[in-house]
């Protein structure tokens, strides 16, 4: 009988056999750690969508029993890239959190059931991971138009009327993404069939996260809490990601009902530093909500997820440090992530100078018995990224100068104000 992920395969992992997630334009992933294009197929080489499509269908389709039958071969397959490259360089994936939270008898026996039928599950997934559409206050500098509606609505203006002006290296990029964001469907999170998709799955339902654009902007992920609360069904864990900007007092009333409450507020920098990364955020609101749901322990667990690019390089250990003052009563995870895209704003750009200097923040934050030990380790995870040469940064640290410049002028912002340090990096010396 098998105790553990690797008794049913090498290479297992939980999500196919328990979770599905949209993107934003409703097209399906195994799990939202998947490839933005790696989307659900049918037959015919078309995508499903949550909107227009029966959950039975997408869960049981082709494509993912094919999945399920390679995972259980021991195979990789190519939707969970990420969680490969992560393990072949001997880090921890995503993989091996969701094995170590939702392995159990329920996922053996399924595993057991789709082994002898061709990659079949009868019982519909108990993880659902929607972000339903774009709706979002915030165009970050790393986002892009198929997740933000603001960011959809200033490059189509560039695009439309002020094409000249974008750098020449984005034009086509630009050009390309409003055209594919124009033709999407965002607006489905009110649909019949979305919302019946959901109805089917809330009975048997483990895990919610919502993620979006901002989540609660969306007025449907408040209906549906509200339709489990009616339901009594409320033995879940409900978990979402947030920019903070805003935190509607319906979703502070309704959580506490749900047996578990995660919530990550996505901050990558200190006051001024996360407000020009995540344009035009407001420091005095991102640091209110974060303490409404912190004073909301132990109905709400929260946790923050901070970016790593390189301009908030210089900016991470002052974070730790002003959480670790301003909420000591218990610890609130900062977990650091590299940015994946972007390519030009990634850490990897630094020139040697500014390598060295950032790499000497890092090892006297090290020294600093004060800062968390897990904090520590993370630190040391940026250290060894920073110190990855890219055979590319001379071209990147271009395409960054020209980006920074294009932002700066159409948003009026003043990105040296607030990173001086920079200052070589933006002279091109
Ligand atoms: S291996 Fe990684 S990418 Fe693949 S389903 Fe699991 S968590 Fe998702």
């Amino acid at each position: 009988m098998a105790k553990n992920p690797a008794d049913i395969s090498k290479n297992f992992c939980v999500m196919p056999w328990t979770n599905l997630a949209t993107e934003t334009n409703g097209k399906c992933k195994i799990c939202c750690i998947v490839m933005t294009n790696k989307y659900v197929k049918k037959d015919d080489g078309t995508d499903y969508e949550i909107q227009t499509d029966a959950i039975e269908d997408i869960w049981n389709s082709n494509y993912i029993k094919n999945v399920r039958k390679k995972m259980l071969a021991g195979e990789w397959v190519s939707d969970c890239f990420y969680c490969k490259g992560q393990e072949d360089q001997n880090q921890k994936s995503p993989r091996h959190s969701y094995n170590e939270m939702w392995f159990d008898e329920s996922v053996i026996s399924k595993a057991h059931e789709s082994r002898a039928s061709g990659g079949y599950v009868t019982a519909l997934p108990t993880s659902l991971e929607p972000r339903p559409g774009i709706l979002c206050n915030l165009k970050c500098n790393m986002c892009w138009s198929m997740s933000s509606s603001k960011i959809f609505s200033e490059r189509k203006a560039a695009v439309e009327n002020d094409f000249a002006q974008i750098p020449s290296f984005l034009k086509d990029d630009w050009k390309h993404e409003v055209e594919w964001a124009a033709k999407s469907d965002f607006a489905w999170s009110e649909k019949d069939v979305y919302l019946e998709n959901f109805r089917k799955c809330m009975p048997t339902l483990k895990r919610l996260y919502f993620t979006g654009g901002e989540p609660t902007l969306i007025k449907s992920n408040l209906t549906l809490l509200e339709q489990m609360i009616e339901a009594k069904k409320t033995d879940l864990l409900v978990s979402f990601t947030t920019n903070l900007q805003v935190l509607p007092q319906e979703w502070l009333d309704i959580l506490p009902n749900f047996s578990r409450v995660e919530v990550t507020g996505s901050i990558d920098g200190l006051a001024e530093v996360n407000d020009y990364i995540r344009f035009p955020s407001q420091w005095k609101n991102v640091s209110e909500n974060l303490r409404k749901l912190y004073d909301m322990y132990p109905k709400i667990f929260l946790s923050v997820i901070y970016v790593v690019q390189v301009s908030n390089i210089f900016s991470y250990v002052d974070f730790i440090r002003w959480v670790a003052v301003n909420f000591p009563e218990r610890q609130m995870q900062v977990m650091p992530t590299m940015l994946q895209g972007p390519e030009f704003l990634r850490p990897e750009i630094l020139t040697d100078e500014l390598r060295l200097k950032a790499t000497l923040y890092i090892d006297e934050a090290l020294e600093d018995s004060s800062i968390m030990l897990k904090n520590r380790e993370y630190l040391k995870d940026i250290k060894s990224q920073i110190n990855n040469i890219n055979p590319n940064a001379g071209d990147l640290r271009n395409k960054f100068r020209e980006y920074i410049q294009y932002l700066d002028s159409t948003r009026k912002t003043q990105y040296l104000k607030t990173f001086p340090e920079m200052k070589s990096l933006i002279d091109g010396k």
